[in-house]
């Protein structure tokens, strides 16, 4: 992991143009957590509170989110890391239109290049498509492993659909338990978790 590529990089997604969300954003996103981390978590795009702080998942889906890994024994500042599909917050939350989709997206393929990690985890439906292709189901894919450029990748119910629909909870947490399982199986054999 070059910090330097990394910070790089990260000023290039500042000065970007590409499309019109940087004119109504407050900060962009890049990213957040350990950059030495083996895990990369995928999310879709800041919402207010990420807006407002320049980091993702910090409203009420991220603590949600800090909530499941920490029951699998992992900690944002040292396990994972975490960058979105779109750097900058689009107006109203709305859905990523496919143009900013796909000029971003180069931004987030080279982030995960530069940190190197073995397991990339997709929150959610955009994530999925994005990685796959635009029929992919999260309802069908989510919780099994996709080999992706050597990466293990796993699909998964993004957290605000979790808390929009708590009954999903279950099967998401299967999910996590897998990512825990992998990790020690191809990252840390004493990786520690009370639940996992
Ligand atoms: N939802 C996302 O997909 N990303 C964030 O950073 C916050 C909420």
């Amino acid at each position: 992991m070059d910090i330097k590529e990394l910070e790089k990089l990260k000023k290039e997604v500042k000065d970007c143009t590409k499309c019109e969300l940087y004119k109504s954003r407050n900060n962009i996103v890049f990213g957040d957590g350990n950059p030495k981390s083996k895990i990369f978590v995928v999310g879709e795009a800041p919402g207010y509170y990420e807006d407002e702080t320049g980091k993702p998942f910090v409203g009420r889906s991220g603590k949600l989110l800090d909530k499941i890994f920490a029951a699998c024994g992992f900690k944002r500042e040292e396990h994972i890391y975490i960058g979105n599909i779109i750097k900058c917050r689009p107006p109203d939350n709305r859905m990523p239109t496919r143009k900013e989709r796909e000029n971003c997206f180069p931004y987030l393929l080279r982030q995960i290049k530069i940190i190197n990690p073995k397991i990339i985890v997709l929150l959610g439906s955009t994530a999925l498509k994005q990685f796959t292709d635009s029929n992919a189901r999260i309802t069908k894919m989510r919780g099994q492993w996709i080999k992706w450029n050597n990466y293990f990748v796993m699909p998964t119910y993004h957290p605000s659909a979790l808390l929009r629909n708590p009954l999903l909870k279950k099967d998401a947490w299967e999910d996590f338990k897998k990512i825990a399982y992998k990790y020690r199986e191809i990252i840390d054999p004493n990786h520690f978790s009370e639940n996992v």
